[in-house]
């Protein structure tokens, strides 16, 4: 096996080669290591790497050179010392937040968080004595008022899904490190292209792989970067012990998508920015959010630490659900569904999906309206893109 590691290279050339392990065949593309275990010359081989005294793979619960290949490639991308992958997003992030967390201690969180988030810290962590304060995650003093003597984790996701808000990760890095608390980034809008949190201070970063990094709806994925000091205190017996692993099949669909990420993503993001564009003002919308644009309420912090302004976009359509339901089923080319970062352009109406179980009142505190909508932009011709959105808002 060799390996290809050159951390000089910028980030387009990593996402091709980083990471790559070639076996004694020589191959071009990353092989697919489909095998649970491995054999052992000897008896004395297996005590040996079964002790870790000597390296190799073991069992594909936690090691596989395909799931390695990922691991190293968005490690490096990354800027981050490990990384582990993971079954699916939500796999990355409850181990994001358990491995650092016992009985008894605390965690902060920002309240505006993909639905399931919510749910792992304001149901799952309380039922194991690790109660959570959700805040407004704009507002630094919310984030200083909820720290307690326990508490040893902030999470938050910027930009945040369904209305982008933006919050300043090097802010509420100053103030989790002053509790003695790490900061755990859920960084999917943003893709590891546009935001690096762990050099803004972050300690974790969190992908759902499911989405930008395979980017064809295909196969579900998750990632987990930090220092190699967190990976192995925190993460490694966790992942090893409990097994959400990435099946190697899956791994392997990834360390192709990577290959193609930072041109989908540029792309994807291209047209975001002139769909938010061309669809600002228009008379049959209230409101538009693009962190891409000038008018996003936090644009200086945009600039400060994201190089793009993201592939989504969100508007909310006059007349309620009803606008908005009319408007999503005058779309002919823009797919209704709830997932973001294809290749296809996507739309979601949180209302009635990914936010459904909130309130309507807890909706209403993080500015989801029942005719806001989420527009995850593919990789089609913008104008065909621009086409459709104003074609079916004529018929709200
Ligand atoms: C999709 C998503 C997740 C969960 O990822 P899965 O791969 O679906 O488990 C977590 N956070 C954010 C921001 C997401 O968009």
């Amino acid at each position: 096996m060799s390996a290809s590691n050159e951390k000089n290279y910028r980030a387009e050339t990593r996402l091709v080669h980083a990471g790559t392990l070639r076996s004694q065949f020589n191959e071009m593309s990353e092989a697919l290591f489909l095998t649970q275990g491995y054999k052992y010359e000897s008896a004395e081989d297996c005590e040996l790497r079964f002790s870790g005294k000597i390296p190799g793979y073991v069992y594909s619960r936690y090691s596989n050179p395909t799931m390695d290949m990922f691991e190293q490639r968005m490690a490096a991308l990354e800027g981050a010392e490990a990384a582990r992958s993971t079954a699916t997003g939500m796999a990355a992030v409850t181990t994001a937040l358990m491995g650092l967390v016992r009985q008894g201690d605390h965690v902060v969180a920002a309240k505006a968080l993909f639905g399931s988030c919510r749910w792992v810290i304001e149901e799952w962590l309380p039922r194991f004595g690790v109660p959570c304060t959700l805040v407004d995650g704009k507002d630094l003093n919310a984030w200083k008022a909820a720290v307690t003597k326990n508490t040893k984790v902030f999470f938050m996701e910027t930009p945040t899904n369904p209305t982008l808000e933006v919050y300043d990760i090097q802010a509420v890095a100053d103030i989790a490190h002053n509790a003695g608390a790490k900061l755990v980034i859920d960084n999917v809008f943003a893709t590891p292209l546009y935001q690096s949190p762990l050099t803004l201070g972050a300690d974790v970063v969190v992908y759902s792989a499911t989405k930008h990094i395979d980017g064809q709806g295909r196969v579900l994925g998750g990632v987990i970067l930090a220092s190699e000091k967190l990976i192995v205190d925190n993460y490694h017996q966790l992942l090893r012990q409990t097994g959400p692993s990435l099946s190697p099949f899956n791994a392997w669909v990834m360390l192709k998508g990577l290959e193609t990420l930072a041109v989908r993503v540029e792309r994807q993001t291209q047209t975001a920015g002139k769909v938010s564009d061309a669809l600002a003002g228009h008379t049959k919308l209230t409101r538009l959010i693009y962190p891409g644009r000038a008018d996003h309420p936090q644009a200086d912090i945009v600039k400060k630490q994201m190089k793009a302004g993201s592939t989504l976009v969100s508007f909310e359509i006059k007349g309620g659900k009803e606008g908005a339901f009319r408007f999503l089923n005058g779309l002919k080319l823009i797919l209704i569904t709830n997932n973001l970062g294809d290749a296809k352009s996507l739309i979601t109406h949180p209302t009635t999906t990914t936010h459904q179980r909130l309130t309507p009142d807890q909706r209403a505190e993080l500015g989801i309206g029942d005719g806001l909508v989420r527009l995850s932009c593919g990789l089609e011709h913008a104008d065909d893109v621009i086409e459709d959105l104003l074609a079916a808002l004529d018929k709200v």
